[in-house]
């Protein structure tokens, strides 16, 4: 690595997605705090930072054509859209819309309140929901009676095993492997437990129970979930890079566009990052903020077991399909923030968002935004029309909505949600350790290393540039 002596130390980082720009935000400020000098490359392929964060205004509709919001309880997101200057765009949801539905049958049920991702916290609106069997309930209320298991090392389990062991099948089936679909589109039978829900994994070890855990994470967070459980900002979830991003511009980061990277060599003791094309960029530590499938041709001629470490994890396709209504044309009262639908019931649609009911400013006066989110496999791998028809044929059997829409957009995300299959911390443990044995001043870190949302991406981008700039 480059010393004070030999100029300044050059930190290049692959990928402009908000894993990227967060790692060059911390770059910056770490730098400052240890007066280390430095250089910071971000190297984007496309012409847009940003990645997965993609907001669009169409007809006076805001379209989160991706990611929509984050998780409040993480923070790492909204630290970072603090320390860009956020603090006043920050939005929660909109009160008194927070509940969500679940197919079951050709219809949308609320979920009970007090029922937590599935784990029920009060008895009574449990015992009312037509949605579980009698038989299903007792189940789910008994969960406080399941010993508890302890995972030690790298002890993994599946969602559907750890939700069927601790809530029964019932809950796991209609509820916990749907919520989960919304997320990364997933087969809750083969994801770990461990790297998408670490927090249920802790409730069991610290509190014996789920029903407990929640209880008391609840009570610790009395009074401070005024906003609700997730956050956004008031253009939408892209401003946050486009804030990120203008931020690190100002504070010297060189941010290129159109910059893709085909290869890295070792050159002496640094790096030289070949683009695609044409020209090499030099460096002495280099992050590499893109999926595992971009990182790990990038890595095979550096170290082939942390290559096919990074092969073996798979990435989903999706598609959202926007509609937009005049908001006489909907009988549907859109009150809540929308619903989820489990795969048992054979459906194309995995979950629908009611955006003008969940945010504030997303549709024009008089009109309400829908958002549809499908898996794109083969099955489905249609033309924008085909599956604009289809979105509209199962909000129609789901919410009766038969409208003509005056806004359809569809949105594609190809090989864009990791599956954190079981085991997968571990094998993610052993790519990182690999690389610091093999490939010094190279990291990886995103989403599908270490947990797949934006603030996970933040908090993994921040700590691999913080080890950069501190020579870890
Ligand atoms: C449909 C969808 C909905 C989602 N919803 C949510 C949500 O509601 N809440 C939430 O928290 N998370 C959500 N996520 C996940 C979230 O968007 C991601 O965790 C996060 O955006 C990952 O950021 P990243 O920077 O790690 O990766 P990316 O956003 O994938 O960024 C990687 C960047 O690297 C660039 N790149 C690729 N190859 C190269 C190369 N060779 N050289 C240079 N650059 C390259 C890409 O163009 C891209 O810009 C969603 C994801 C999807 C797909």
């Amino acid at each position: 690595m480059a010393d004070d002596a030999r100029g300044p130390l050059r930190v290049a980082i692959v990928g402009g997605g908000i894993t990227g720009l967060a790692a060059a935000h911390e770059a910056l400020l770490r730098a400052r705090d240890l007066g280390r000098p430095v250089t910071v490359t971000v190297l984007e392929r496309t012409a847009k930072l940003g990645g997965n964060l993609i907001t669009e205004r169409s007809g006076g509709f805001l379209l989160d054509a991706g990611a929509d919001s984050w998780v409040a309880a993480k923070p790492h997101a909204t630290a970072l859209a603090r320390e860009v200057g956020l603090e006043g765009s920050l939005r929660g949801t909109r009160e008194g819309m927070r509940r969500y539905f679940v197919a079951w049958g050709d219809r949308l049920h609320p979920v009970p309140d007090g029922l937590v991702l599935g784990v029920p916290t009060r008895l009574a609106p449990l015992a009312r929901t037509p949605l579980f069997s009698a038989l299903g309930k007792v189940r789910m209320a008994l969960e406080p009676f399941v010993p508890a298991r302890h995972f030690e090392g790298d002890d993994d389990e599946s969602i559907a095993d750890f939700a069927v062991r601790r809530l029964g099948r019932e809950a796991a089936d209609r509820l916990v492997a749907p919520l989960l679909a919304g997320i990364s589109a997933g087969d809750a039978s083969d994801l770990s437990v461990r790297a998408a829900f670490p927090q249920f994994v802790a409730m069991e070890r610290d509190y014996g129970s789920l029903v407990r855990g929640t209880i008391a994470a609840q009570r610790a967070r009395a009074g401070t979930q005024g906003e609700g459980a997730f956050r956004s900002l008031e253009g939408g979830v892209a401003t946050l890079a486009r804030a990120v991003a203008e931020h690190v511009r100002k504070a010297g980061a060189h941010l290129h566009t159109g910059a893709g990277v085909g290869a890295i060599a070792r050159v002496g003791p640094a790096w030289g990052l070949e683009l695609e094309g044409g020209g090499r960029i030099p460096a002495d530590a280099v992050l590499l903020a893109v999926p595992a499938w971009v990182a790990a041709p990038l890595l095979r001629a550096i170290d082939e077991g942390a290559a096919g470490g990074l092969d073996a994890v798979p990435f989903g396709s999706t598609a959202t399909v926007f509609l937009g209504y005049r908001r006489e044309d909907v009988a549907h009262p859109l009150d809540g923030v929308g619903f989820v639908v489990p795969r048992s019931l054979g459906r194309p649609i995995l979950a629908g968002t009611w955006v003008s009911s969940k945010w504030e400013g997303r549709a024009p006066e008089g009109h309400v935004l829908v958002r549809a989110f499908f898996s794109l496999s083969d099955r489905l791998a249609r033309d924008d029309e085909s599956l604009v028809q289809l979105a509209r044929a199962e909000l129609r059997v789901l919410m009766g909505l038969s409208a003509t829409p005056v806004l359809s957009r569809v949105f594609r995300f190809e090989h864009a949600s990791p599956q954190m299959r079981v085991g997968h911390l571990a094998r993610m443990r052993e790519v990182r350790e690999r690389l610091a044995r093999v490939a010094p001043g190279l990291r990886v870190a995103g989403g599908g290393y270490e947990g797949i949302g934006i603030p996970d991406s933040v908090r993994q981008g921040r700590e691999a540039a913080g080890a950069m700039v501190k020579g870890e």
